[in-house]
């Protein structure tokens, strides 16, 4: 998922911006989500088995949920944009976005990470305020934008 050197690179810039991650991640108890230069880390303790776990939302995820754009979909056949693609579906009933995540250390616990829709905005906006922005935002913006655009022409 994330090589341990890059994990701590902005850690002082970001490490108390955790209140701004209100909502669904907040519901979980000790769940702390900071932006970092690859993505969002989500860091909770397993409710199976109580291992200490973290889960990163890579920023192309992030930035294609924002448009409300699945990012198994945004970016089929490419997989040089996210390292560790996570499996997305958009929850109606929780209206968020989960992706299958699951305990890799003992227990296949589902995770349950909800994503909901207004939070990609907030995260990409903390990470410019952290000192940093996915140096790619814009050109991928511009492709889910336009996947949007199509989903909401077509007929239904
Ligand atoms: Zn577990």
């Amino acid at each position: 998922m994330v090589d341990e050197i890059k994990y701590d690179k902005f850690g002082d810039v970001v490490r108390n911006n955790r209140g701004i991650f209100g909502d669904a991640l907040e519901e979980h108890d000790k769940v702390e989500a900071r932006p970092m230069p690859d993505g969002v880390h989500v860091e909770f303790q397993c409710e199976g088995c109580g291992s200490s776990t973290r889960v990163v939302i890579e920023w192309p995820e992030i930035i294609a949920m924002r448009y409300m754009v699945n990012p198994i979909y945004a970016f089929r056949g490419r997989p040089d944009i996210v390292q560790s693609p996570m499996s997305w579906t958009y929850n109606v009933t929780e209206q968020a976005w989960m992706p299958e995540a699951r305990c890799q250390h003992k227990c296949n616990f589902f995770y349950g990470i909800r994503v909901l829709p207004q939070e990609p905005a907030r995260w990409l906006e903390a990470a410019r305020r952290g000192g940093f922005a996915y140096p790619h935002e814009e050109a991928i913006s511009k492709g889910c934008a336009a996947l949007a655009q199509q989903a909401a022409q077509r007929p239904r």
